[in-house]
């Protein structure tokens, strides 16, 4: 079983976009579950309504999940594991004063070395416990460190060794009896029975300290780890939300298409047989295994590009529809536009042109005021040639003084596509246009 894991602590980024789609397609390509799971045990840092918006964009992206979980209703399964694990004794409590423990901190500081639990506490028994209790004391769990090195191989970056003292003493269960993210996240793997993690490099050093709660619970399924490498933008910084382009909903408002997207994020690392595909193609040759261990560059005009691709290769119904019609024509007139268009947003704004009352402030306003009147009182007229005579005949207009004012008539504006190829598409239409 796959999972896919966000918190919902701001917009969704498009590395979390990245690791739901390649989730969804490991998980296809098993024939197994994927689910989605809400890591909302960090009530300081969540944002209300920031679940139903993720739970949104995978709907949008078409990568429905079997299950959906909230990690915060799982509070009283962690603090059960933390009580197992304190009675047999790989756990203990500590109650160490925040005083304390900045002390030893500054002391690591002072000497350059890397701070580490003292383990003052390690040996406290349960009437140690009692008596916490009893004076009110308040404490924390922490796990006991291993005692051999952590190993685990990790199918994108390779293989990891962690010393016992780098993964420490640490806390699980806060004094407030709220889990640490490490051991709610690896108890909720434990218990959903996720084996495969795929997840962003930034979780990387968590690895070894989940690896560690799960051994210590006893759990003895073999967990596959792929930890793919961040996105970096053209300054080679980590994406961050200083970027507008690493919010997916930014992309989506900016008018990038959700298919777009998923191609563009799964040409990064990877090599495909086509640049151009859908989610169910990538299915076919997506290989985990091959996907780049070094960090991806982000190219929005690469992205352009592909938004571009898929816009003449979408369905003109389906575009008509994107910009509020059901007629196929519309679509129709937008892949005119395409190549001057990369977005929906700004074929959108060549759609509103053509159906706005027009501005008649330009030198062509008498020719224009003239065409109108004409193509007003004239005949249905099938065909452009059939049309432009006409126009021609009771205009008395030709050239550029009979094609400009046409075309700002018909399109608000001075160029664009062929109006030979235009007409046919907007015919039906010419009234409520030239208004
Ligand atoms: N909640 C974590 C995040 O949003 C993901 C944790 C995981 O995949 O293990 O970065």
């Amino acid at each position: 079983m796959l999972r896919f894991a966000p918190s919902p602590t701001g917009d969704m980024h498009i590395g979390n976009l990245r690791v739901a789609i390649i989730n969804y397609i490991v998980a296809m390509q098993r024939g197994v579950e994927f689910i989605v799971r809400i890591e909302d045990t960090d009530k300081e840092r969540n944002i209300e309504g920031k679940d139903g918006e993720i739970l949104q964009i995978l709907e949008k992206f078409a990568l429905p999940h079997s299950q959906l979980f909230y990690q915060s209703a799982n509070l009283h399964i962690h603090q059960t594991m933390a009580i197992r694990l304190l009675e047999e004794k790989k756990a203990f409590a500590c109650d160490c004063t925040q005083d304390e423990l900045e002390n030893e901190r500054q002391k690591a500081k002072d000497t350059k070395t890397a701070y580490r639990y003292s383990g003052k506490c390690e040996d406290k028994t349960s009437v140690d416990i009692e008596k916490m209790k009893a004076d009110n004391k308040p404490f924390v769990i922490r796990l006991k460190k291993p005692t051999q090195n952590i190993i685990y191989n990790d199918l994108i970056k390779g293989s990891f060794e962690t010393a016992p003292n780098e993964v420490d003493s640490f806390v699980i269960l806060r004094a407030d009896g709220t889990p640490t993210y490490n051991f709610a996240c690896a108890c909720d793997d434990m218990t959903s029975g996720v084996d495969m993690i795929i997840r962003g490099e930034d979780h990387i050093s968590n690895t070894p300290k989940q690896i560690h709660i799960k051994n210590q619970l006893g759990y003895t399924q073999e967990t596959i780890y792929a930890h793919l490498p961040i996105i970096l933008n053209n300054e080679n910084k980590k994406m961050s939300k200083r970027d507008d382009a690493s919010s997916v909903k930014w992309l989506l408002e900016n008018g990038f298409l959700p298919d777009a997207i998923i191609n563009y994020l799964l040409l990064l690392g990877n090599n495909p047989p086509r640049e151009i595909f859908t989610l169910p193609e990538a299915k076919e040759w997506f290989d985990l295994e091959k996907t780049g261990k070094s960090p991806a560059k982000f190219d929005i005009d690469k992205l352009k590009f592909i938004n571009r691709e898929h816009l003449k290769i979408m369905d003109d119904k389906k575009l008509s529809m994107l910009f509020g019609f059901s007629d196929a024509g519309i679509g129709k007139i937008a892949k005119l536009y395409i190549n001057e268009c990369s977005t929906t947003n700004k074929l959108d704004i060549k759609i509103k042109s053509i159906f706005a009352p027009k501005s008649f402030e330009n030198e062509y306003k008498n020719e224009m005021i003239l065409l109108q009147n004409i193509i007003n009182n004239a005949p249905m007229l099938k065909t452009y040639d059939e049309f432009k005579n006409y126009i021609m005949q009771n205009s008395d207009l030709k050239g550029k003084m009979l094609f400009k004012p046409l075309r700002l008539l018909l399109t608000n504006e001075e160029n664009g596509p062929e109006l030979s190829e235009l007409y046919p598409l907007i015919k039906s239409y010419l009234l409520e246009i030239v208004s």
